[in-house]
């Protein structure tokens, strides 16, 4: 068995019934392989070990009452993973199936992704398995109100910084910060995604599919193309999948889908910013279903989601880029394979994880180009990062000075990817080049401070 593979398989034995934390382990791991002989000092020093156990898991409970005096009790998470480059820094997530494993999985990714971005950023990820949806405003209040009555006491500016997430937008973050506000009794940047009059900053709502568009764009540049007329497919009708549509017609580019839990839409003449503008109004102020896309639009087709598939009909259209935005594990072995049989030429990642291993190795033998989740939607923790710097600075940039900087961001972290993927004979596996060059600069951090 290689030193990876045991590594995995410790992992596992120690982290029973966390099938997503041991997939993202496991690829990772084994992306890595190339730097144990390069780097006989990291596995002296237990390095690999050390990194696929968190430095402190905090869970706790998290009561709350609804509008009918009803009291509910909710599970709260906050796993603070790697904090070597920085303070502990990811989202939170507010959703039924939110477990344990998942908030692992979430907060291991954020390891990498964070030490791609060029900032100081350590990886954390929190949440909890509390539902919004269907929710009054005032019972996410209470509820938001009762889960930072407990995580106060584990964050801070400069020791852990979460954001928002699934489930977690303007609304959740500004109820969560006035709670630490009142708590602590100071205004400083403990989380990010606030509204620009308390200490946001410019572009952070745009940040994650404007990233995933400029990933996708320095992608095809290396083959000599551009955005400029090409069909793309987008899953999701959230926070990422509207700005990724955003940013694909600002450089020219014609979506065709986007979807939510229920159903998928197909608009073969393209969302164009009417579209879009109905599409954002539907989601984030009506909160309604996205077949109603259809009602307004009848040229387009809706697909609800059909559990006895074994496919998603959405990755089975004629399209050159796809931009999986909605969550992980969308795309399997048979999505993978229709999206190639299509002429798919590259697939950017808004989602984390949103590929099974399987779909990734159907992407990999095709040569297809596949923008790994870690790299291609290390945009929105990138503004975080930026709205850290402003707070800290007690500033705010403009809109261009933002968008600028994010892009540049993504430019390097592509370039670090693919250098780092030729560097070790591999150029173009992104997900071989992203893994490597996050994890030197933690790994170099780690042995650094000696066992601790
Ligand atoms: P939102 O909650 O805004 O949107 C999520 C979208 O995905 C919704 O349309 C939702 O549909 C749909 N969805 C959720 N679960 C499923 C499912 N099981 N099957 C099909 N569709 C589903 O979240 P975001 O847009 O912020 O996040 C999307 C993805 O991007 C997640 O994986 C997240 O972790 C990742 N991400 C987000 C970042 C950010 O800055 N926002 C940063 C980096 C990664 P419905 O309306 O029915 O719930």
């Amino acid at each position: 068995m290689s030193f990876v593979n045991d590594v995995i398989a410790r992992v596992k034995e120690k982290n029973p019934a966390e099938p997503e934390f041991h997939q993202a382990v496991e690829e990772v791991m084994e992306s890595l392989e190339p730097t144990i002989e390069k780097h006989p000092e990291f596995v002296k020093a237990g390095i690999y070990d050390r990194i696929v156990e968190p430095d402190r898991t905090i869970l706790f409970r998290v009561p709350w009452m609804d509008d009918k005096g009803n009291v509910h009790v909710n599970k709260g998470f906050r796993v603070q993973f790697n904090n070597a480059i920085g303070p502990y820094k990811g989202g939170l997530r507010f959703h039924p199936s939110v477990n344990l494993g998942i908030i692992k999985f979430l907060g291991f990714e954020q390891i990498f992704k964070n030490s791609l971005t060029t900032l100081p950023m350590g990886g954390g990820k929190g949440g909890s398995d509390f539902d919004p949806k269907g929710k009054s405003d005032n019972e996410v209040m209470r509820f938001c109100q009762a889960f930072m009555r407990e995580l106060f006491r584990y964050v801070g500016p400069d020791v852990d910084v979460p954001a928002g997430g699934i489930g977690v937008g303007g609304r959740e973050i500004g109820f969560l910060y006035g709670d630490y506000k009142k708590l602590r009794n100071e205004h400083t940047g403990v989380l990010t995604g606030k509204g620009i009059e308390w200490g946001g900053s410019l572009i952070r709502p745009q940040a994650t599919g404007y990233g995933s568009v400029y990933f996708a764009a320095e992608m095809l540049q290396v083959k000599g193309e551009s955005m400029e007329g090409k069909t793309a497919l987008v899953s999701g009708s959230g926070n990422v999948a509207q700005y990724t549509v955003e940013k694909l017609l600002n450089l020219g580019a014609k979506p065709v889908t986007v979807s939510d839990s229920s159903g998928y839409i197909y608009d073969e003449e393209g969302i164009d910013r009417d579209k879009l503008a109905f599409v954002m109004d539907l989601k984030n102020i009506r909160r309604g279903r996205i077949k109603e896309y259809v009602t307004e639009y009848k040229n387009a087709v809706y697909t609800p989601i059909d559990s006895s598939r074994d496919y998603n009909p959405l990755w089975n259209h004629k399209a050159d880029l796809a931009f999986p935005s909605a969550t992980q594990n969308e795309i399997n072995e048979k999505d993978a394979q229709n999206l190639v049989n299509n002429g798919i030429k590259a697939v950017s990642e808004g989602a984390n994880m949103p590929t099974t291993p399987e779909g990734v190795k159907v992407f990999m033998d095709n040569n297809i180009m596949y923008g790994l989740g870690k790299a291609a939607n290390a945009g929105g923790v990138s503004v975080s990062g930026l709205e850290m710097s402003q707070n800290s600075m007690r500033l705010s940039w403009s809109s261009e000075e933002v968008d600028n900087r994010l892009k540049g961001i993504m430019q390097s972290i592509h370039k670090a990817a693919y250098e780092t993927s030729e560097s070790y004979g591999h150029p173009g596996n992104y997900p071989m080049g992203a893994n490597i060059a996050g994890f030197l600069k933690v790994a170099k951090s780690m042995l650094a401070y000696g066992i601790v």
